[in-house]
């Protein structure tokens, strides 16, 4: 098994590192662990190909948002909903898959959030990683993957990075940030703004601006996280049997939400919680 030659950060990345404000008590660093030292074993890779129906719901909505601007005249014709229904395949889907998906695309198919915008990018959802942005300074050196939902020019030719949700979850503003530091690599000219909008409760977030200091800084922490990740890497890849040492589990309730219960020798039993299972703490 290979190690990354070079260190790499990605918000996912980011979120497996260090948990978001509030989720502290379920974070695990031993998924880490299994989505980034062990992805390769059959196992785990099985494990990581088999998609949710909530993460089934988030790519199929946004392909649906593709598609109904991909064939725009979707999106003024009556039957525009089951014509990209059907592009979609989505009766190959279980029923709460097709019904949660259909109420979203009713509902794009009434309020086109990106209706007359100028789109400069809008992804399918399903194309896999991202190029990476080569992130090279004086102190440190790093590939970004930043995946884009959506670029637009909004009407003040700001360039509007927007991202697409489903489900309930809160918006997590350091995938913002993520994005707004690659568009300073990518769209280096231009004014950049963030924002996440919800497909299926048809809410928008706040508009996300980050100064140039700020981003100074995200990129600073974002070098510290690749280059810890790289490191644990490098050790499980010489001690692959120190694993829960490198990755200490957490384990618990929120165990039972995990992808990788079947096969963790940790799994609900916080007796096995580890002595130290330090959470790294990004931005103090
Ligand atoms: S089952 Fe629990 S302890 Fe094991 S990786 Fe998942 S969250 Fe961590």
């Amino acid at each position: 098994m290979s190690i990354p030659d070079r260190p790499f950060a990605s918000y996912h990345l980011w979120s497996l590192v260090a948990p978001a404000t509030g989720q502290e008590r379920w974070h695990c660093q031993m998924r880490r662990g299994f989505v980034k030292a062990r992805q390769h074993e059959p196992k785990v890779k099985a494990l990581l190909a088999t998609a949710t129906a909530p993460q089934r719901i988030g790519i199929l909505a946004q392909k649906g948002v593709y598609e109904f601007h991909h064939h725009r005249h979707l999106l003024s014709q009556t039957d525009g909903v089951e014509k990209v229904a059907q592009l979609l395949k989505l009766s190959h889907s279980s029923e709460e898959v097709q019904q949660r998906v259909l109420q979203i695309l009713t509902k794009y198919h009434n309020e086109p959030l990106l209706l007359n915008k100028r789109i400069i990018q809008l992804t399918p959802g399903d194309e896999g990683f991202p190029k990476p942005i080569l992130i090279d300074q004086d102190d440190y050196c790093f590939r970004l993957y930043a995946a884009m939902d959506c670029v637009f020019i909004d009407s003040d030719r700001t360039l509007h990075i927007l991202d697409f949700k489903t489900g309930k979850a809160a918006f997590d503003q350091r995938q913002a940030l993520v994005y707004l530091l690659a568009a300073r690599y990518l769209y280096p000219e231009q004014e950049a703004v963030a924002s996440f909008y919800n497909l299926e409760l048809c809410k928008k977030s706040d508009l996300i601006h980050i100064t140039h200091q700020e981003l100074l800084s995200l990129e600073f922490e974002l070098a510290h996280i690749a280059r810890k990740h790289q490191q644990d890497l490098q050790k499980y890849h010489q001690q692959t049997q120190d694993f829960s040492k490198i990755f200490p589990p957490n384990p618990g309730s929120h165990c039972r939400y995990c992808p990788f219960r079947s096969i963790c020798d940790f799994a609900d039993n916080p007796k096995l919680k580890s002595q130290s299972m330090p959470i790294l703490r990004v931005n103090g």
